[in-house]
């Protein structure tokens, strides 16, 4: 069986990767919290840990993997959401998390086995805030309840590897009068009556961000799981409170044995910003006509590990070499020979660590050398498929002084560039017709430069192609 390595925040190493146990392989990812569209740096912990549960499904079995990611649906920024545009909280949440799932399928991202909601674990959280009560890991103050950090000094910060009085040393919030430690964090808070809330002990109110993801992993993985992830800007404080609340509620479990962080996604070089003018979300990339899978591509042609840079170039480049890989895997090849088969290489390299740009390389070796049957069991495994017939030459016939004129070209030409083509064509024809040979020449030569091919069917028909390099933007000058 394939060993897989990865890099395990905890210790700071690339380890060799064993289940605690190979028949249910368990994974646990922080998703989003769900009050507007997701922005496309959201997507990449998606697309990464994507990646990592299909070569767990590729290494384990299909029916071996359990992977779980959440939906924050109870937060003060769906609050706020909802008083300011007027809408029922109910309505805001189902609304986006079905954007979510669409959006994230449109990038061949696979649906999670479990994606709970926090408000469907109130139960369980409020069970694990008494269970940390009574162990004296927490407090009721004021209607809150707040996680000590000194009752846990010794495992408190080691994943973001901060000492306590570092980070109080680093803290520049104000603190709230009734924490005995400024780094106590909440576990429950009180909510009015115009807020979310449910009935507890400590009065009717709503939980803290870091209770759901401790007590929806218990209940759906237990007390100790395999794999936990999340983008790098969660695990403090985010996963560190995970840490202290589950080891404390469950200390006969280890929590999660790995922990996987992927870095952020930058926009040509900066932060995704609003006020930088450079944010964007999945859904406007869609609407664009980028199809999900060039989406994907770029993601994977970056390490998880560190900073992925969107820039228009990569996009292009990544749907150019896309198309070439589709056209080779579903056209060229004869469709009957549906064959697919394992490539070992492509495995080896996301088993290190999940090297998925080494793997998108041996997608362009079995493409350059024709070997179809790896090529298309990369693009499955690398969740790559087509979202639809973007990639496939299509072909356009019309009639024009006498003449047949047909242009093939893709989809993705857009309306003004066929009708410039058009025109060229038209000249050349004509050309032809008027027997101005020089003229007719110049122009197809012109066109070919440009990876246009113009061509006379026995001076009656007159055909166009555009090639896969064809580049409009050049275009302009031929006319
Ligand atoms: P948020 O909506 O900020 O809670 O983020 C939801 C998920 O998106 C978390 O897993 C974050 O780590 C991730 N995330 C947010 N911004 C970025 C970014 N720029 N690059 C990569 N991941 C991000
Ligand atoms: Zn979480």
């Amino acid at each position: 069986m394939t060993t897989i390595k990865l890099h395990n925040t905890k210790t700071r190493k690339k380890e060799d990767f064993a289940p605690i146990d190979p028949d249910n392989v368990r994974m646990y990812v922080c998703g989003p919290t769900v009050y507007d569209r997701a922005h496309l740096g959201n997507a990449r912990p998606v697309v990464v840990f994507d990646v990592l549960y299909r070569l767990l499904r590729h290494v384990y079995g299909a029916d071996h993997v359990t992977y779980v990611r959440n939906f924050t649906d109870v937060d003060d920024k769906i609050n706020a959401r909802a008083a300011e545009s007027g809408r029922k909280i109910s309505e805001i949440t189902a609304e986006t998390t079905q954007w979510f799932l669409d959006d994230m399928a449109a990038l061949g991202a696979l649906e999670p086995d479990e994606m709970p909601r926090a408000t469907q674990y109130i139960p369980q959280m409020v069970a694990m805030i008494e269970t940390l009560i009574d162990k004296g890991y927490a407090y009721e103050a004021e209607g809150h309840v707040l996680f000590a950090v000194d009752s846990w000094r010794e495992g408190y910060g080691k994943l973001s590897g901060r000492s306590v009085d570092d980070m109080i040393a680093g803290a520049r919030v104000e603190v709230a009068p009734y924490k005995r430690n400024p780094m106590d964090f909440v576990l429950w808070k009180p909510s009015s009556d115009d807020l979310p809330g449910w009935d507890s002990p400590w009065g009717r109110g709503r939980p803290g961000w870091h209770s759901e993801c401790s007590a929806m992993s218990y209940e759906l993985l237990g007390e100790s799981f395999d794999i936990h992830g999340g983008g790098n800007d969660l695990m403090f404080p985010h996963h560190e409170n995970e840490i202290a609340q589950s080891c404390c509620a469950h200390p006969e479990g280890g929590f999660a044995n790995f922990w996987l962080h992927n870095e952020m996604l930058q926009v040509e070089g900066k932060k995704m910003s609003k006020s930088l003018g450079n944010f964007f979300t999945v859904r406007d990339l869609l609407d664009q006509g980028v199809p999900g899978e060039v989406i994907r591509f770029v993601f994977l042609s970056t390490h998880y590990r560190k900073p992925m840079d969107w820039t228009a170039e990569k996009r292009d480049q990544a749907k150019q070499a896309l198309r070439n890989y589709f056209l080779q895997a579903f056209v060229l090849a004869p469709s009957n020979g549906a064959a697919e088969e394992e490539c070992p290489e492509i495995i080896a390299a996301l088993a290190d660590d999940l090297n998925t740009s080494m793997a998108l390389s041996l997608l362009e070796k079995h493409d350059d050398s024709g070997n179809v049957a790896a090529l298309r069991f990369g693009l499955k495994v690398l969740g790559l498929k087509p979202s639809g017939n973007w990639f496939k030459p299509t072909s356009l016939e019309f009639e024009k002084d006498g003449f047949l004129l047909s242009l093939q070209y893709y989809d993705t030409l857009p309306q003004n560039v066929r009708n410039q083509i058009v025109r060229v064509l038209g000249a050349y024809a004509h050309a032809r017709r008027n027997k101005n040979y020089p003229e007719a020449d110049r122009l197809r030569i012109a066109a070919q430069s440009v990876g246009l091919d113009l061509r006379a069917v026995k001076g009656r028909d007159a055909h166009a192609e555009a090639h896969l390099d064809f580049d409009p933007a050049k275009l302009e000058a031929l006319e």
